[in-house]
């Protein structure tokens, strides 16, 4: 075939492939053509899940009769300054939305620039402009979109449902309403308000994306570096949610959704959160335009910077830091739960706040830091407890007195500490001990399952694992593609203290362990970690990868729910997560313990 130059309208329906994948992507360029024309109030409409009609209005600057002819022309822009495409400080740039949004649907745009005696309007369909024509509108912008890719039919079975169409044009709406807390935006579809947010302060505006629980579950965060600046909050991590839907990145007020940035994000939160679970974050860097390329993606939703490793170190950084800081702080969910129990007690029934089961108050005063104390955990070794439980058929067991259940005299200075003196161990599962000014709950495996992984990485930072060789070396049975898996990480395992060889095709035979994990369980561990390192889909890097096998040596040597623990071990226990940096949070970011003050009680019972 002879080569040669395809048509402009042609030209226009390859571009929309890429800017205009989906409905949401029309959202998206419209609403940021918005914003760019310095708009106050947004209006979107969406209807059939953007493929019937999706219509942007806004208040802003407008556009002449000639300027309407220009903007819907491929590669016409009024936003670049001269050739330089370094210091771009508006949202588009590119000129290319409204020519590829014409090419692939029937468009029209209805516009009144300032001070202009009269609106005028523009339709382009499948590509096809008409002349403009006089029309009717106050000063701004509406753009409306219809029969979305009827042009190019093969598109319309890409998309979605409608609903997931419409919760993904919500979730651009929200993206770029965190960045512009000045401006008011609404986005309908036929059947409801998915958002509405008035012109707000900007913590409104986050209180108002993010939800009322991440005020005071989260923290500031706030950095600095070579350029780049960091602010925002992040969640702690006792906030998190199954998709990243709730991170919102910013750079130089783009919304951005950077395979890096997110990079970041999980390195910083691996060690508080399970694979699969993510923070909420609203996280804004700021920087000058040439450390940072926007061009690098059709819908700029990546960035490049000239520095990406600096930017990763600040972002992990500033969050590390805010989480240990936060370490022993966790969701607040009490205070706004009680009315509702006390109104619900006056009703006669007497069941818990839903959110009470999980609250978790502020410890008073921080913990002492880790400082030089060294502990090993207590549990790890034991397999068996020497403890003579004497459990009451409700399940309580009275620690070492099966009457009385106050903390005993020596126990004084005890109960000044954060976590203060056991009372008792009931279902098994949970520590009950009594402080100075109120009682807390531990999920003693919660707890012990984050004190054996501190334990391990501290081992592992300095001296190295303590190691303990198996007297009868145990043979574990596993499909062949996890033996593979688990074999072919046995040098990074030997590291941390798990020495395993092969042992014919569908065995491996464990030699050594490490010495906190000694006692038993070696056979589930082994069987989980193959299957783990098996299925992993994410490539981590390698200390990733040794943090993930620490998690889960930990997660399956602590104390399980159901062991008996004696007053001895149970005070022993509170004292290590005291010492212990992150203690708040197991390794999956549930809370490890619960505190409730005798005045949170006594509003329990109506006391006060
Ligand atoms: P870009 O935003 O990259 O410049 P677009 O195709 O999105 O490219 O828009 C082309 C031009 O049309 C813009 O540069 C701007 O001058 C004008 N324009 C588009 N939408 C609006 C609007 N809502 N209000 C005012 N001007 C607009
Ligand atoms: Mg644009």
């Amino acid at each position: 075939m002879p080569i040669r130059r395809l048509p402009e309208h042609l030209v226009n329906r390859i571009a929309a492939g890429e800017v205009v994948e989906r409905p949401f992507a029309v959202v998206k360029e419209l609403t940021e053509n918005a914003l760019d024309a310095g708009a106050r109030r947004i209006d979107v409409f969406f209807r059939g899940g953007g493929r019937t009609l999706i219509e942007v209005a806004d208040d802003g600057c407008g556009m002449t009769r000639d300027d309407l002819m220009l903007a819907v022309e491929r590669h016409a822009t009024s936003k670049l300054e001269g050739d330089d495409l370094v210091r771009i400080g508006t949202l588009g740039f590119r000129g290319e939305a409204l020519a590829s949004i014409g090419a692939v649907a029937r468009m029209s745009i209805v516009s009144r620039a300032e001070n202009a005696p009269e609106a005028w309007e523009i339709r382009v369909e499948g590509g096809r402009v008409e002349e403009p024509r006089p029309a009717a509108r106050p000063r701004g912008t509406t753009v409306s979109v219809r029969d979305l890719f009827f042009a190019t039919p093969a598109r319309l079975k890409f998309l979605r449902s409608e609903q997931a169409e419409n919760r993904e044009a919500a979730q651009t709406i929200r993206r770029l309403a965190m960045a512009h807390p000045e401006v008011a935006f609404l986005l309908a579809t036929e059947k409801r308000r998915m958002v509405d947010l008035p012109v707000q302060t900007p913590e409104a505006r986050m209180a108002a994306i993010m939800g009322r629980d991440f005020a005071t579950s989260s923290f500031a965060v706030g950095a600095e570096r070579e350029g780049y600046r960091l602010h925002g909050r992040a969640s702690l991590p006792t906030l998190n949610h199954g998709q990243p839907s709730m991170q919102f990145l910013f750079v130089n007020g783009r919304p951005v959704q950077d395979r890096q940035l997110t990079g970041a994000l999980r390195a910083a939160y691996r060690d508080v959160l399970a694979a699969g679970r993510h923070p909420y974050v609203a996280l804004f860097i700021e920087c000058a335009p040439e450390l940072v390329d926007v061009n690098v993606h059709p819908a700029k939703r990546e960035v490049r910077f000239r520095d990406p490793a600096l930017v990763r170190g600040l972002i992990v950084r500033a969050l590390r830091e805010g989480l240990d800081a936060a370490a022993h702080r966790a969701a607040d969910r009490l205070g706004e739960d009680l009315p509702s129990v006390v109104a619900r007690r006056g009703q006669g029934g007497a069941s818990l706040p839903p959110g009470l089961s999980r609250a978790v108050l502020e410890a008073q005063a921080p913990f002492p830091s880790a400082g030089t104390v060294e502990p090993v955990p207590a549990f790890g070794l034991a397999e068996t407890s020497d403890v003579d439980a004497r459990a009451t058929p409700e399940g309580l067991n009275a620690a070492d007195d099966p009457v009385a259940c106050a903390p005993q005299v020596p126990d004084a200075d005890m109960l000044s500490k954060p976590l203060g003196s056991a009372v008792a161990q009931f279902h098994d599962t949970y520590i009950l001990s009594q402080t100075e000014d109120g009682i807390v709950i531990v999920d003693q495996h919660a707890a012990h399952e984050r004190l054996v992984y501190e334990c391990l990485k501290r081992q592992r930072e300095s001296e190295g694992i303590a190691v303990q060789p198996l007297l009868v070396p145990e043979v574990v049975d596993l499909p062949p593609d996890h033996a593979e898996a688990l074999l072919g990480a046995a040098e990074d395992l030997q590291s941390l203290g798990l020495k395993v060889e092969p042992f014919g095709d569908n065995a491996v035979v464990v030699r050594e362990v490490p010495a906190v994990l000694a006692g038993g369980g070696i056979a589930k561990l082994v069987t989980d970690l193959a299957a783990d390192m098996a299925e992993q889909e994410l490539p981590l890097s390698l200390s990733e990868r040794l943090d993930h096998v620490l998690a889960t040596m930990a997660c399956h040597h602590s104390v399980r729910a159901g062991r008996r623990l004696n007053r001895e071990e149970m005070n022993a226990l509170l004292r290590e997560m005291e010492q212990t940096p992150r203690s708040a949070q197991c390794n999956h970011g549930r809370p490890t313990y619960v505190k409730l003050t005798l005045a949170d009680i006594e509003r329990l019972f109506g006391r006060k």
